[in-house]
């Protein structure tokens, strides 16, 4: 099956289900003709249990826990958000990592649980600015990928999402050449553990103030496969933009 880019939203803590449901519902509206794009959209976990989407629209978690259930107060597990219509779970996010302080332990546990229960993970990775301003963004990158990829065989059923700390909900883009060399780097450090053809064709999709006025620039940079948005993915109007100009991309490659 061809694999399309990805527009992910990833909703944080907003939208009651009511609002959920009728974003959605707009969304798709406006979205009918879409061909080429997988859609993704990520509520809090309330409004995930009444939405129900058909391709190319899909629904994504914003994390999960990696027990199928147990005394673990206020979690929720893969079974519960198959039971949903739940596709693609967001792992690893830099909100989940440093303000909820997840491990790399926990984000892989994660990442399996994910996978066993037949749902595809975004795994997410990226570098503070202290990170990148020392020079490190390679070994923060390499770390969280080899922790959060420990005991997976194959990058067949995975997403990555590069989300640089500085740039997300910031403003701040990074740059199209800083895009272009830290897309590459993830798959060069890929390669390390896993194949030549896998490394160079898992989905690394770009997260970090996209909009409308960076996406086609953006999509463009050679192994973008797409984007995970917040901010713009909270209303239609950019959102679906977005989506536009992703799918006029891949109109204009083919
Ligand atoms: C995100 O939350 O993953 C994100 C990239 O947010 P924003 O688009 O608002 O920077």
């Amino acid at each position: 099956m061809e694999k399309y880019p990805i527009v992910a939203g990833n909703w944080k803590m907003h939208k009651t289900t009511t609002e959920g449901k009728s974003f959605v519902e707009e969304t798709i509206n406006m979205l009918l003709d879409i061909e080429k794009v997988t859609i993704i959209f990520g509520p809090p976990f309330t409004a995930l249990f009444d939405l129900d989407v058909k391709t190319p629209f899909f629904l994504g978690a914003q994390n999960c826990h990696w027990e199928s259930h147990g005394a673990f107060t206020g979690e929720i597990s893969t079974d519960m958000l198959v039971d949903c219509g739940v596709h693609y779970v967001i792992i690893g996010h830099s909100e989940r990592r440093h303000v909820f302080h997840e491990s790399d332990d926990w984000i892989n546990r994660k990442v399996h649980a994910v996978l066993n229960a037949g749902m595809t993970p975004i795994l997410c990775i990226g570098e503070k600015l202290e990170d990148r301003e020392s020079d490190n963004t390679q070994s923060v990158l390499s770390s969280q990928l080899i922790e959060g990829l420990k005991g997976i065989d194959s990058l067949e059923n995975i997403v990555l999402a590069y989300e640089p700390v500085w740039a997300i909900g910031t403003g701040i883009t990074a740059s199209v050449g800083q895009v272009n060399d830290t897309h590459n780097v993830i798959r060069q450090e890929l390669k390390v553990v896993f194949s030549d053809s896998e490394s160079e064709t898992v989905p690394i999709l770009y997260g970090g103030s996209v909009n409308p006025g960076n996406a086609t620039e953006l999509i463009s940079v050679d192994g973008v496969d797409g984007f995970l948005i917040g901010g713009a993915s909270l209303t239609s109007e950019p959102f679906t933009e977005i989506a536009r100009q992703v799918e006029q991309h891949m109109k204009e490659k083919s």
